[in-house]
């Protein structure tokens, strides 16, 4: 989201800043990082889900928080941020769906894309340095 929020900061043309927003999530999904559970919702568990989805509304809340206090509130800042987070998105629709297109994007994203993420050989000290590095560079850069 923070990401997404800089090239719709910096970016003057509308549509490139839309396409990095995009692209944007897949690069930094490309780095190990640490991700928090949510198997819940990825085995279809919905009655025991809610634990689950607060994670996932709490990581929002907190993005968008971070956005509203370090950067100069445009609305393209906020419409890049949440594009930046549609990766995410059709990955959690997937779950819910059978639909043939999301279950292939989710393959790329959630396979390929975050194949470091998943090597359980990177120390959680730079997965975690990944995570606020990028945090701090992207508030920086929205400045
Ligand atoms: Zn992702």
């Amino acid at each position: 989201m923070l990401l997404g929020a800089v090239f719709g900061y910096h970016i003057q043309n509308i549509f490139l800043a839309i396409i990095l927003a995009i692209l944007c999530h897949y690069f930094l999904d490309l780095f190990p990082h640490v991700e928090y559970n949510i198997d819940n919702i990825t085995s279809g568990n919905w009655k025991k889900s809610l634990p689950d989805f607060l994670k996932v509304f709490l990581d929002f809340g907190i993005g968008i928080l971070f956005i509203f206090l370090f950067s100069k509130n445009q609305p393209m800042i906020y419409i890049c941020s949440l594009i930046a987070i549609v990766p995410d998105g059709f990955t959690l629709i997937s779950y819910a769906s059978k639909n043939k297109w999301l279950a292939k994007h989710d393959h790329i994203h959630g396979g390929i894309i975050h194949y470091l993420t998943k090597q359980k050989k990177f120390p959680l000290f730079w997965r975690i340095f990944t995570q606020v590095s990028s945090v701090i560079i992207c508030l920086l850069w929205l400045r």
